[in-house]
């Protein structure tokens, strides 16, 4: 093959789910792939580990639902290659006053992609769940065909044992410290181990790390910021608690407004529903607060009122960490690194805690941009760097604002 072990086609930094996604892709394209991960595979310190993750077509962002579409033909075939199940379908169900600008943005979008959807008043959404979920008079819930669960852990497992049935490396407990240009060997990536590896190109996607590491590598300061959240899983009370299943047509939601809350149906554990606030707090992914995580009184007025009383809101049962990596406009970055790398280092990051449903597409789109230098059937626009550019300090502190606001609201 006129390969050394060290010397690979394409080398992608960080296994989370984009990292493993993008190495399944391009092993499957047969490239001689290698996947380093610093941690041990499928840790609980990033972004993608834990017991489920929403799939939803409904965004406020028309650009969006193709990378969603996309994503749900993905999750099917790689199912399909492996043999197990990551994907449990449901509807989605969207909800908050009826003036709010991104829930009328949500109806806008389904109306233009011909999602099958309907918007429902107060009567309405108590009759279509059986009193199960109820909202006030002046807000309206928008009822979609398109939702669905991914299990996050299975998934990465997943995706890393399709990349290496198709001829991938995968190493753990290697953390990459270098990016250099190295003549005509390509790339040289080092490790903080003293190992070093050669690619002919990089797709770095470390999660959390992305704003640290690439500054290390070229000097740029991404606006991505760690934030750390936390998952709630609530009590259903006694003798209600089938009717909150997947099994028995709950729906996935998000509840629209400040703060804004989303959930999932009871599936991983019995009993209990997550519920959670899409946000966080900053941190520094190598030092964290780890915790005991914060629960706004808000999220407990919600459980309890638009439960009406059948799930206990007094406090949540179990409480789980996790990483957002966030951007100012919560956009994703995908782009090539540019300067001195031009288009051998490409990135995918700041996926701001909603990337994890289009990982199959993410992944596919990451090996397109390193093997042809573009990537197919998408306007990756909204998601480069330069929108940054004009002003990046400015979007950190506008960022750091929002999160005072945030944080005021918990
Ligand atoms: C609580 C929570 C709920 C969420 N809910 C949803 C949801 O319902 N729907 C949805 O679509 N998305 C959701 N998301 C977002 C989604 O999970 C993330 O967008 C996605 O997991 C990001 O994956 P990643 O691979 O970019 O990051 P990560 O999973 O963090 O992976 C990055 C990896 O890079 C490694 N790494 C870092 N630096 C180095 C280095 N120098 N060398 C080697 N390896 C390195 C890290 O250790 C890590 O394993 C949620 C996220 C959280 C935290």
């Amino acid at each position: 093959m006129g390969y050394s072990d060290f010397e690979f086609d394409v080398i992608v930094v960080g296994a989370g789910v984009m990292g493993s996604s993008t190495a399944y892709q391009l092993a499957k394209r047969g490239q001689k792939t290698l996947l380093l991960e610093q941690f041990d595979f499928l840790h609980h310190r990033g972004s993608s580990h834990g017991e489920s993750r929403t799939i939803r077509a409904t965004y406020p962002e028309d650009y969006y639902f193709g990378l969603v579409d996309e994503s749900y033909r993905l999750w099917e075939q790689a199912q399909s290659e492996i043999g197990f199940k990551v994907y449990f379908k449901a509807q989605q169900f969207d909800m908050g006053p009826s003036d709010t600008k991104s829930l009328l943005s949500v109806i806008a979008t389904c109306r233009k992609n011909a999602i099958r959807y309907q918007v429902l008043d107060h009567r309405e959404v108590a009759e279509r769940f059986s009193g199960r979920i109820n909202i006030p008079e002046d807000w309206i819930g928008v009822s979609c065909e398109l939702g669905g669960i991914i299990k996050p852990t299975k998934a990465v497992s997943m995706f890393q044992m399709l990349a290496f049935k198709n001829g991938a490396c995968l190493k753990d407990n290697i953390k990459v410290v270098s990016i250099n240009k190295d003549g005509d060997r390509g790339l040289k990536v080092a490790a903080s181990n003293g190992e070093i590896f050669w690619g002919k190109k990089c797709v770095v996607t470390v999660g959390g790390w992305m704003r640290n590491l690439v500054k290390t590598v070229c000097g740029i300061e991404l606006p991505i910021q760690p934030l750390e959240t936390n998952v709630c899983y609530w009590r259903i009370k006694d003798g209600h608690e089938v009717e909150y299943t997947i099994g028995n047509d709950f729906p996935t939601f998000a509840s629209y407004g400040h703060p804004y809350i989303y959930g999932t149906p009871s599936l991983e554990y019995p009993g209990l529903i997550k519920v959670a606030v899409h946000g966080g707090y900053q941190c520094n992914p190598d030092k964290r607060p780890w915790g005991p995580g914060l629960v706004p009184d808000s999220l407990k007025q919600w459980v309890e009122q638009r439960f009406k009383g059948k799930v206990d809101s007094s406090k949540p049962v179990i409480t789980q960490l996790c990483v957002y990596s966030m951007t100012p406009d919560e956009d994703f970055v995908i782009d090539f690194l540019g300067g001195e790398f031009g288009k051998d280092v490409v990135i995918g990051g700041g996926f701001s805690g909603h990337g994890f449903k289009m990982s199959p597409a993410i992944g596919r789109i990451l090996a397109d941009l390193a093997l042809i230098g573009k990537a197919k059937g998408v306007e990756l626009k909204q998601f480069r760097i330069a929108r940054f550019e004009e002003n990046p300090r400015g979007n950190i502190k506008e960022y750091e604002d929002q999160v005072g606001l945030l944080k005021s609201t918990l």
